[in-house]
């Protein structure tokens, strides 16, 4: 199974994405993940990226096309995208690569919530920085404060989940990638919308019904 999940910052698209890897077997492609495991190891990308990660803008289309596609090739088995595409222009760069794989996305799960919602998602997000879990200090809690419940260690807060970067991403999305959900449209592909302002557990059931009746 090929998915994309799509959603504003702070919908909720890495926590559902981690739930559905593990109920459906496929590879987690986090454009964040992976742009932030390349700054962590100084790489040329790494570099490239993190002005524009720190600001809350996006990284150029074409360095995000490449680096998607190599993951891409090393997940026979499946994948959720989480994070891309995040323009009209990686959509078109996905479509050109899924057509030469002879591959096709089978659905895209949309994730809808308000903007009121998120700033308080992202400011109170914790993540670890060793295996990628993601809590909330009010609605996620970790069993021990501040720690990993995976034995990992100390959690971390992102960089960018600050209340002025946060304004700025939620700004970016609306004026560059709210439009991909149009562009899936047009192409009349399989969306499976969600209202992602329920708690967790209950955007989960909904995300994993709809992923269910697609295999009936
Ligand atoms: P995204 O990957 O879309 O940016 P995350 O999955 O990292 O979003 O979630 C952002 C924050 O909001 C995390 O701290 C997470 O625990 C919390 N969160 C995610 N989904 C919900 C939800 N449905 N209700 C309340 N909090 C949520
Ligand atoms: P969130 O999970 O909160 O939506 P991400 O972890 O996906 O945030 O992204 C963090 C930052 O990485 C973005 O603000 C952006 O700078 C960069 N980034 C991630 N994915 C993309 C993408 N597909 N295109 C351009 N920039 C990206």
């Amino acid at each position: 199974m090929r998915l994309i999940l799509l959603g504003p910052p702070g919908a909720g698209k890495g926590t559902q994405c981690k739930r559905i890897i593990d109920k459906y077997h496929i590879a987690h492609l986090s454009s964040g993940d992976i742009l932030r495991a390349e700054r962590a190891a100084g790489s040329d990308l790494g570099k490239k990226a993190q002005g524009y990660m720190d600001s809350g803008a996006l990284v150029p289309d074409n360095l995000i096309i490449d680096m998607m596609v190599k993951a891409m090739t090393g997940a026979s088995q499946g994948y959720v995208l989480d994070g891309f595409p995040r323009t009209t222009v990686q959509a078109e760069g996905l479509d050109k690569a899924l057509a030469k794989a002879g591959e096709k996305i089978n659905a895209i799960v949309n994730l809808i919530v308000d903007d009121a919602l998120i700033l308080p998602r992202m400011t109170g997000r914790r993540s670890c920085p060793k295996c990628g879990a993601v809590y909330h200090i009010l609605t996620l809690k970790p069993k021990v404060e501040g720690k990993c419940d995976k034995g990992c260690g100390d959690l971390v807060q992102r960089a960018d989940d600050t209340p002025e970067v946060v304004g700025n991403r939620l700004k970016t999305y609306h004026q560059q990638t709210a439009a991909v959900v149009g562009y899936y449209k047009s192409k009349g592909a399989v969306i499976l919308d969600i209202d992602a302002a329920q708690e967790i557990d209950q955007v989960t059931k909904a995300v994993f019904q709809k992923l269910d009746n697609l295999n009936k």
